[in-house]
């Protein structure tokens, strides 16, 4: 399988005369296509949510294509609550799914009338003294431990994550929850990122509707919702076979037709947090070859670096890369594909075999709609880049415009850097 860019050479050649390089596009329509498509899948359940995960991509007009079709917000910040907040998205269309969460983020997050999702036991208490009551709707993160596994497949390893409440602090969580006045309940549990696979979806089901079944039963809590969470994937490599959201809509089906319905808890919702599955695909960063070095290995230098994306350097993540103009040609070239930043692994690429790349070749790095510009940061004082969106009809739309330098420096309330400076 080839991966083939959603914008073509000559789009962007168009878009560069506006927006210099490098920048992130976003591609209206295969957003737009997907989340119907999730909508869709999930259609079977009446209470069906997508909350999306707000830190994937945290740009209210590509949220607010999302919310056309239906979608939510789920934030675990304060400025992710600011986000939605200003967007007009409030009440119960916000999943708070936050951890390690600082008091006041909690009395934003009820002031707001959010959905607030435990991840731990000591947080009713904490947040019972914070604002001063339990929420009548209110969530417990689950983490059952030990590993996770697909048959016989590690998807993940929950006994060593941060997040969630072991089995039995879960049943304790909604007996107090439901003492201190809670009427109902959601279930949520994130147990491994970025499956590949048609599996993953129906197999976490599985573990939440039995526990719910169970918490239902010994409690006597009523249980509104299970949210599935994040964690369904996106092929980064070209071999990699794309899940399919049909199939795993139907999956999650058949559990809850199995687990839910017979033990009376056919109106519960499903509630999802996609992050990279809704915005992934649909996003890439747009760079420029403008260097090029023959030393021990063969380097093309670009005018994007980590600063602009930071999952290869973080996680040795695979992106495709296309050299625009040049998709037909051999890949007869070993490169480095790098940035400019003082540290080594700031590498788009490592050994990749690509076609020969000349000093202005634009390359598209694939797959970078989510967790992409949003981890961005500024090391070496690089600058975060611009976000386009690539319209339906083929028009382009400044939606971030790019750092300035006076954004860099705006943080300095006692150094002085100089107008004249500052506006370079
Ligand atoms: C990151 C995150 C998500 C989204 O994860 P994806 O892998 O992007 O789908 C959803 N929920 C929570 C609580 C998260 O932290």
């Amino acid at each position: 399988m080839t991966k083939k860019p959603f914008v073509t050479k000559e789009q962007l050649e168009k878009i560069v005369k506006e927006y210099p390089t490098p920048f992130y596009l976003y591609d209206e329509k295969g957003i737009r296509e997907n989340a119907k498509a999730v909508r869709a899948a999930f259609s079977w359940n009446k209470g069906f949510k997508e909350y999306f995960a707000v830190k994937a991509t945290p740009n209210p007009f590509l949220i607010n294509i999302l919310r056309e079709y239906g979608c939510g917000c789920d934030c675990s910040s304060y400025t992710e609550l600011m986000l939605s907040e200003a967007m007009g998205i409030t009440g119960h269309d916000i999943m708070f799914s936050s951890n390690a969460t600082p008091a006041e983020e909690f009395v934003y997050a009820d002031k707001l009338g959010a959905i607030i999702n435990l991840d731990d036991f000591t947080h009713i208490e904490f947040l019972e003294k914070t604002i001063g009551h339990i929420p009548k709707t209110i969530s417990c993160r689950y983490n059952p431990g030990g590993l996770f596994k697909i048959s016989t497949d590690i998807m993940d390893n929950p006994g060593d994550a941060k997040y969630g409440m072991t089995t039995e602090q879960i049943f304790e969580a909604y007996k107090i929850l439901k003492e201190k006045g809670a009427e109902e309940f959601g279930l949520h549990a994130f147990l491994a990122s970025n499956t590949v696979t048609n599996e993953y979806y129906p197999t976490l089901a599985k573990v939440l509707f039995e526990l719910a079944v169970k918490l239902q039963k010994e409690t006597g809590a009523h249980i509104k919702f299970i949210n599935l969470s994040g964690g369904i994937g996106i092929p980064y490599r070209p071999d990699q076979e794309p899940n399919d959201i049909r199939i795993i809509g139907e999956g999650v089906r058949k559990v809850y037709e199995e687990v839910l319905v017979p033990a009376g808890m056919g109106d519960v919702a499903i509630y999802t947090e996609l992050g990279r599955f809704m915005m992934g695909p649909y996003g890439c960063l747009v760079t420029k070859a403008v260097h090029e070095k023959h030393t021990y290995k063969e380097y093309i230098g670009c005018d994007a670096c980590a600063a602009n994306l930071m999952r290869p350097a973080m996680y040795g993540a695979y992106h495709h890369i296309t050299v625009m103009g040049k998709e037909n040609e051999p890949c007869t070239h070993k490169y480095d594909i790098t940035g400019s930043l003082c540290e080594n692994n700031d590498k788009f690429a490592v050994d990749r075999m690509l076609p020969k790349i000349d000093i202005g070749d634009f390359l598209v790095i694939h797959d970078t709609g989510a967790h992409g510009f949003a981890m961005g940061y500024n090391y070496n004082g690089r600058l975060k880049s611009a976000e386009i969106l690539l319209k339906e009809d083929g028009s382009t739309q400044l939606i971030r415009r790019a750092e300035t330098p006076q954004d860099y420096f705006a943080t300095f309330d006692c150094f002085d850097i100089g107008e004249k400076l500052a506006k370079r």
